[in-house]
């Protein structure tokens, strides 16, 4: 297959084109370099131009043009994901969705939106047209869009009450276009949202989304303090169990990590501190407070509703999930991180051996999250990195021990997710995106059936660096 990247981007001359070496090479970048080995592979991917379509129909046609060229298309939201989602590893087309960004209809319990919408901007509207807000979403809340926390993120701030995005109810419907001759226009709902919610745009673009909201409350925020890190993980399963209490977050984030680079924190706490990041609704402050008391070493060392620091530590929020991990990278680059699944029941004593093993080298940042009813851990842990083989020791002993990783330093679906083949995924790309021109050198089970899954995928295509 060809490509003829000049041809297609005079039949886009007509819409929101941009060939600017300088922005398309923007363009073309996410967060893939949290990952010393991702960064130290995909660096230099640049796409060779940027198109906005403003609307459904544009988006179409724009795809008709690519196919008709063969040239790859490859989608972005905003591009904070992690995983080198949006990178585009053989060049072609970013459809950038920033213009298709309209709230369409908000109703007592739900939203309809186009993808491109910021999550602080739907959260936005929600809140002053009908005063309901968004159940849950990445920590990138100011500057995600929907449709990419739909197609690359997992879960977030809401996730301690409504779970993950993968769990049933979490999503209510996606308009998705296919990549053909004629493109069409498919809705999904039900079990068959599975096929694109999180397969990065390899199989299908979504054009809208309708997802649930909740009343919108003034959440509190608070961050406890903890000289012990495994009473913090406690504390946090506890109130998390609190049926009567309502929060939005709570996560315990192992010191010396807050005192080191939690900058605004810094003044206000001493280094052996671990503090728990919370966020509850104000009708839950009495019962909040009253169940923290029972912790008798534990210190409210800020809260939203009541502080007179200098300097506003800002959102709690933006400490917690994947923030955590930056907030550790600005004051020293050479900190990466794993997404770790600590399972109920035994998620506490996991996480209790797990510390035991690495101590300093991989400091705990746990996230109470709910599964099927069930309180556990999703860890986003630290990692003093020093080599990929200690990397891949770090990922192995996990496994070995039952904690599973969503390993962030593959940009395959396959290795950042479980480790297989997604049939449902796989069957959609095969009816949606014949020529394989979606996102390349993502989906494994695309590339290579028959990959054994015992070493770093390497997708053949990928542009070499010049
Ligand atoms: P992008 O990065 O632009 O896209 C993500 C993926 O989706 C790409 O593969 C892209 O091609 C595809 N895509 C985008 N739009 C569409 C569409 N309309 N149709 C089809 N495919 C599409 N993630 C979490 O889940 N929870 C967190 O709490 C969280 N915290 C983070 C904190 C930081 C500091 C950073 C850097 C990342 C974090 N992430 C988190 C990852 C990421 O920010 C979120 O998943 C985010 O919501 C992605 O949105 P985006 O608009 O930036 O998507």
């Amino acid at each position: 297959m060809s490509s003829n990247i000049d041809l297609c981007k005079s039949a886009l001359s007509k819409y929101d084109l941009d060939t600017n070496p300088a922005t398309v090479k923007q363009k073309s970048r996410d967060f893939f370099w949290y990952s010393p080995v991702l960064k130290a592979r995909l660096d230099h991917l640049v796409g060779d131009f940027v198109v906005s379509p403003k609307n459904e129909a544009e988006l179409i046609d724009i795809l008709k043009i690519c196919y008709e060229h063969d040239v790859p298309v490859t989608t972005r939201g905003a591009g904070t994901g992690n995983y080198g989602q949006a990178m585009p590893f053989d060049g072609g087309c970013i459809l950038h969705l920033n213009h298709m960004n309209k709230v369409k209809e908000i109703h007592p319990g739900s939203v309809i939106v186009e993808p491109g919408c910021l999550i602080k901007d739907l959260d936005a509207e929600c809140k002053a047209h009908s005063g309901q807000e968004v159940r849950m979403f990445s920590s990138t809340w100011a500057t995600a869009t929907i449709g990419g926390f739909i197609a690359g993120g997992s879960g977030g701030i809401g996730s301690i009450r409504w779970g993950s995005l993968r769990d049933l109810g979490n999503i209510i419907r996606l308009r998705v276009v296919t990549m053909e001759a004629e493109p069409r226009i498919l809705e999904f709902r039900h079990d068959e949202l599975a096929r694109v919610s999180h397969a990065y745009g390899t199989n299908g673009i979504i054009t809208e989304v309708e997802i649930p909201l909740t009343p919108a409350y003034d959440w509190v925020d608070m961050a406890i303090g903890f000289d012990d890190f495994m009473e913090a993980a406690r504390y946090s399963d506890a109130i998390a169990n609190e049926d009567g209490i309502l929060l939005k977050l709570a996560s315990p984030i192992e010191a010396p990590v807050p005192f080191d680079y939690f900058q605004r924190f810094t003044p206000h706490i001493r280094r052996e501190q671990s503090l728990v990041m919370i966020m509850v609704a104000p009708q839950s402050l009495d019962a909040f407070l009253t169940f923290t008391s029972r912790y008798t070493n534990a210190e409210i060392v800020y809260r939203s509703d009541n502080n007179d620091w200098p300097r506003n530590p800002g959102p709690i929020f933006e400490y917690t999930w994947n923030h955590t991990t930056l907030r550790a990278l600005k004051v020293d680059p050479s900190i990466t991180y794993l997404q770790v699944r600590y399972g109920y029941p035994d998620h506490l004593e996991k996480v209790a051996e797990i510390r035991k093993i690495f101590g300093d080298e991989v400091p705990q940042h746990l996230e109470a999250i709910r599964t099927n009813g069930k309180v556990h851990f999703a860890g986003l842990s630290l990692v003093r990195f020093t080599s990929e083989e200690r990397l891949d020791e770090i990922i192995r002993i996990h496994e070995d021990l039952g904690c599973m990783i969503f390993n962030p330093h593959r940009y395959t679906l396959e290795e950042g997710g479980r480790q297989s083949v997604d049939d449902r995924q796989l069957k959609f790309k095969q009816e949606a995106d014949p020529k394989g021109l979606l996102n390349p050198g993502k989906m494994i089970a695309w590339d290579d059936p028959d990959f054994k899954y015992d070493e770093m995928y390497v997708y053949p295509k990928m542009k070499k660096a010049v």
